[in-house]
């Protein structure tokens, strides 16, 4: 692990405080954390009303048809029933999806969230992706930049208020690259949280969009097997205790046998980012 911020970030979540909370006086107000920097949309455009019902009647017929079904066969459904350019949500922890997308769903984009915390390990997986995949992988940036928003918003917002930072650099600017795409592909799983436990195949979100969990149904073995066969680009960090990988300075290693996430935001109550839920 080789990304300075993320010592920075072990001890921000196990509860001590940071030089932007206890440092020197700014020289103006910060902002308020909860309210968002101008300048750019924080949620995404509704479809219209025809195309959600469109898309919440694909979902009532197919998400139990779909269930059981194999990634693979998922995908083929995605490129014979959606219309339109599909995003596919890359966090460069693996290549899981860019795999199993590029040769069947013909009209996708891959899309990688730079919050600009990660580990250098995850921005060379990016790097990697780009050179390997035909599908076009489309960088999205929240409004800030780190030093903006420690400027604006006081430094290292992720240590006192982790929601917020998430908020802006995650949740925001995914709203923002969903608008031109009808549908979008994730990596989630079931095993990954009893929050996840439940997720379905297929499901619309608030804004009429499908959200299509093709590997829903995998386990971290299942993953790890696909790698393998594949021979696809490896994230070291999966490989030093890094079994959930997110910015550098949320993430912990996690010892064997315990919760491949218990090590993203660790100390603190805090679970998802907010992009799933
Ligand atoms: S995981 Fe969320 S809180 Fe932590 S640095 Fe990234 S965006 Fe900020």
């Amino acid at each position: 692990m080789t990304n300075a911020g993320a010592a920075a970030g072990i001890t921000a979540l196990t509860g001590l405080v940071g030089p932007g909370i206890t440092g020197a006086t700014p020289d103006r107000p910060l902002k308020d954390p909860e309210v968002s920097p101008a300048g750019a949309p924080t949620t995404t455009t509704h479809l219209s009303a025809e195309q959600s019902a469109v898309h919440r009647a694909l979902v009532d017929e197919w998400n139990p048809r779909l269930e059981g079904k194999t990634a693979e066969e998922i995908l083929d459904w995605v490129n014979t029933y959606v219309t339109g350019t599909v995003a596919v949500t890359m966090s460069m922890q693996d290549t899981v999806l860019a795999e199993l997308v590029q040769d069947r769903v013909h009209d996708a984009d891959l899309v990688f969230l730079d919050t600009g915390y990660h580990f250098d390990e995850t921005y060379e997986v990016a790097r990697k992706v780009d050179e390997r995949y035909r599908l076009p992988l489309k960088t999205v940036e929240p409004v800030l930049t780190v030093a903006e928003q420690d400027r604006e918003y006081g430094a290292n917002l992720y240590r006192s208020n982790p929601t917020a930072c998430c908020r802006m650099r995650k949740v925001e600017p995914l709203a923002r690259m969903l608008n031109p795409y009808e549908a979008w592909i994730s990596g989630v799983k079931r095993v990954d949280s009893e929050l996840r436990k439940n997720t379905p195949v297929l499901d619309v979100d608030r804004t009429g969009r499908l959200k299509i969990n093709p590997i829903v149904a995998w386990t971290d073995q299942d993953v790890e097997d696909y790698i393998e066969e594949h021979d696809l680009i490896i994230n070291p960090l999966t490989r030093q205790g890094y079994p959930s990988i997110g910015c550098a300075t949320c993430t912990l290693p996690v010892a064997p046998g315990e919760d491949p996430r218990s090590g993203r935001w660790a100390g603190s109550t805090k679970t998802e980012c907010g992009l799933h839920l």
